[in-house]
């Protein structure tokens, strides 16, 4: 059988600090032995960096969060740099544009992001992009920079996911993709091809049904890969073989 896994978590949030060993524990009874780990902040990708689970493997990714450019300066910036330039370093993200918390910054926003997509060229890495209400400036930005990675949590149009799938794009599949009013993630999740999905919880927000109101954790992928499976007639099997397969595509072995 093959398993199940989490290209988005936040496991190295506050939110998992009292138990951690439990929620690692429920990943290998629901075979979800794989999981990318999103640090926005330095410390968190210190603490990310050290946990560690006989029986599941883990990627990292380190990015400065778009919420965040405000309090970036050119020594912290020069920080990120520096460790994303490592080897323990999978990925850049997330990273990318936010106009829902603040549109009082876009420059700043372009300007920061323009940067990370660029020292991931230069680097060699995929991106895991965020973006909420900005899809059009998100979408201009990735086209002038071409670098392979995904669109996290993806929840804009149909039609621009096929634009992102043209970019070279991965779109990912978040939880709400369960919830009862889902009608555009599914529109989605038919609209691009199968070998360019990937699924992920962003834990601990965004609980998939029959989980939704309590925090979410990379256990509950499942709920979501499996919904997707269904919807695209797919067999659960043959689904996470998929799913396997795209994500080393994108992220390496
Ligand atoms: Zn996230």
């Amino acid at each position: 059988m093959m398993n199940w896994l989490d290209s988005h978590c936040h496991i190295n949030d506050e939110a998992f600090r009292d138990d951690l060993d439990d929620v690692l524990n429920r990943m290998i009874e629901a075979d979800v032995t794989k999981a990318m780990i999103i640090s926005s902040y330095l410390d968190d990708y210190d603490f990310a960096l050290r946990i560690t689970k006989s029986g599941i493997s883990f990627k990292h990714s380190l990015g400065v969060y778009p919420g965040d450019v405000n309090e970036l300066d050119e020594e912290l910036f020069e920080k990120y740099a520096f460790r994303m330039k490592e080897d323990d370093c999978d990925a850049i993200g997330e990273i990318g544009l936010d106009y829902h918390w603040d549109k009082e910054n876009k420059e700043r926003q372009k300007e920061v992001f323009e940067r990370q997509l660029k020292l991931a060229q230069e680097l060699g890495k995929p991106v895991i992009i965020h973006s909420r209400d900005a899809i059009q400036d998100t979408y201009d930005l990735m086209k002038q920079n071409p670098v392979k990675g995904v669109m996290h949590c993806y929840s804009d149009s149909a039609e621009m996911a096929k634009e992102f799938v043209k970019l070279g794009c991965y779109i990912s599949i978040a939880g709400p993709v369960t919830w009862k009013n889902a009608r555009e993630p599914l529109n989605v999740i038919r609209a691009v091809p199968v070998e360019r999905l990937l699924i992920e919880t962003d834990c601990p927000y965004l609980t998939p049904v029959p989980k939704r109101g309590l925090r979410n954790e990379p256990s509950y992928v499942v709920y979501t890969g499996k919904q997707i499976a269904e919807e695209l007639g797919i067999n659960e099997e043959d689904f996470k073989k998929q799913i396997n397969e795209n994500y080393h595509r994108l992220f390496g072995l």
